[in-house]
């Protein structure tokens, strides 16, 4: 029964998406989630302006993105005397065709659930649903095997698999079982939301520190005009040794900003105040920076991996989420030319995995963070003239470096086609 539909496992932001663009292309599909209730989980997370292309070319607007989120305008990393290292404009400043948006992460999934039930039916996510394996059928179709919330079990069939279960994926987990475990590289993020005044651009995200010792934050929300404060959100981050792995329970848990407050007591200066921005939040999610060594394929025949599942990255080049996205529409444009198909797996996979394998490992270096690496190396992180320490073609070669590498490059980006074309569909004949 139902062996033409494609089954999704995980409606996170990788999986709505992919629902959103099968509907689009006209394929079948449901969503199982694990969770019993969609609600708006985590704190800012970026949108790249090659992700908001794909959002609108699915018919998210400007509208709807400023509800949960803002326009990007600057990107900068600072010294630790609050000096600048190096800044940037992004979004449209930085002359994309396209924005980048920060969004609180719960509110662009709340969001995109809506559209998902809103298109395609109140049936097409069904919650409380956690797949937990996968059988290949000899008529090349594959059962997906689930655990509902109410403790039945059951079984569905479909053509295709689309394991976008997140980084802890059960599918990956049956894919590659000799996988190793979560790697953690020993810093800790805690993350935060504060109600406070934006600085410099009003939209600007801001590094600031060492690798070792860091604080990241920018606004998710456009400013109150009464107040003129903006929802801003924050990463603490400090590196501390990793060698016995580990030892909290669980990879994502809420704790009381008087938990780690005191690792940035000394950060105050005239333009920033961190340890108040810290404690004037409610709370924090307390969480290791993690990610999974690559793994040479994220298909087994009608079988694939998606999002975290496929790519779980340390967030330091904000593409986790953009990467998702992107990864939905490439697969869309893998079915229009091979139909709902294991060859259409296969052209994702050969498309994407090789290369963004190589953003993992690059962010596990500090991504574009790194500038901050070298800074620190050569000056202990405080300096009066950045071009004495960093000179600017340095700086502007190691960023253009890794844009290269992360897909965002403006005028490749501005210059490629629509990755699916406006109205194209998967025709009747290929969709089984
Ligand atoms: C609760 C939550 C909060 C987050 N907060 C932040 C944040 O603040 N900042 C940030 O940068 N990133 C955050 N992330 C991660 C970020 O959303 C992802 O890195 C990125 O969006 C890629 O999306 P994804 O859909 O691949 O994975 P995810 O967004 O992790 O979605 C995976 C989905 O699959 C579901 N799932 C898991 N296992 C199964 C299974 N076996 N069967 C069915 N469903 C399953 C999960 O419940 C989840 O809804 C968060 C993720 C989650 C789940």
């Amino acid at each position: 029964m139902n062996d033409s539909r494609v089954i999704i496992a995980g409606g996170g932001i990788g999986g709505l998406v992919t629902a959103l663009t099968l509907h689009q292309i006209g394929v079948p599909c449901v969503v199982f989630e694990a969770v019993r209730e969609m609600r708006p989980l985590g704190v800012g997370i970026n949108l790249q302006p090659n992700a908001v292309r794909e959002l609108y070319d699915l018919g998210i607007t400007a509208n709807d993105l400023d509800r949960i989120g803002l326009p990007s305008k600057e990107w900068a990393l600072v010294g630790l005397n609050g000096n600048d290292i190096y800044s940037e404009p992004r979004g449209l400043l930085a002359g994309y065709h396209w924005p980048q948006y920060s969004v609180h992460r719960g509110q662009l999934h709340v969001m995109l659930h809506q559209k998902v039930v809103e298109r395609i039916g109140p049936n097409a996510v069904r919650l409380g649903s956690r797949v937990t394996s996968y059988r290949k059928n000899s008529n090349g179709s594959v059962t997906a095997f689930a655990e509902h919330a109410d403790g039945l079990t059951s079984e569905a069939n479909g053509a295709l698999l689309i394991g976008a279960d997140g980084i802890h994926s059960a599918v990956r987990a049956q894919m590659h079982p000799a996988q190793p475990p979560i790697h953690w590289g020993g810093a800790i993020m805690w993350r935060g939301t504060t109600w406070a005044k934006p600085i410099r651009t009003g939209a600007s995200f801001v590094g600031l520190g060492t690798h070792r010792h860091r604080m990241v934050f920018y606004p998710i929300s456009h400013a109150d005009p009464k107040t003129g404060l903006s929802m801003i959100n924050w990463i603490a981050e400090v590196t501390m040794d990793n060698t016995e792995g580990w030892k909290q329970s669980g990879w994502f848990r809420q704790v009381a900003t008087s938990d780690f407050a005191h690792h940035f007591d000394n950060w105050v200066w005239d333009w920033l105040d961190v340890p108040a921005l810290i404690r004037q939040a409610d709370s924090a999610f307390e969480n290791p920076m993690i990610d999974r060594d690559p793994v040479p394929t994220w298909q087994d025949g009608p079988v694939a991996l998606l999002g975290d599942a496929a790519h779980a990255m340390y967030p330091t080049g904000s593409n986790g989420a953009s990467q998702a996205i992107v990864d939905a529409r490439v697969l869309g444009a893998a079915m229009i030319d091979h139909g709902v198909t294991p060859a259409a797996l296969a052209a994702y996979d050969q498309k994407l995995c090789g290369p963004i394998s190589q953003v993992i490992l690059r962010n596990r270096g500090a991504g574009p963070f790194g500038l901050l690496n070298i800074v620190d190396d050569r000056c202990g992180g405080t300096f009066d003239n950045i071009d004495a320490v960093i000179p600017p073609k340095e700086r502007a070669d190691f960023m253009a470096g890794y844009k290269a590498a992360a897909g965002f490059a403006i005028e490749t980006l501005n210059k490629a086609p629509r990755t699916i074309p406006s109205g194209a569909r998967v025709r009747a004949a290929q969709a089984v």
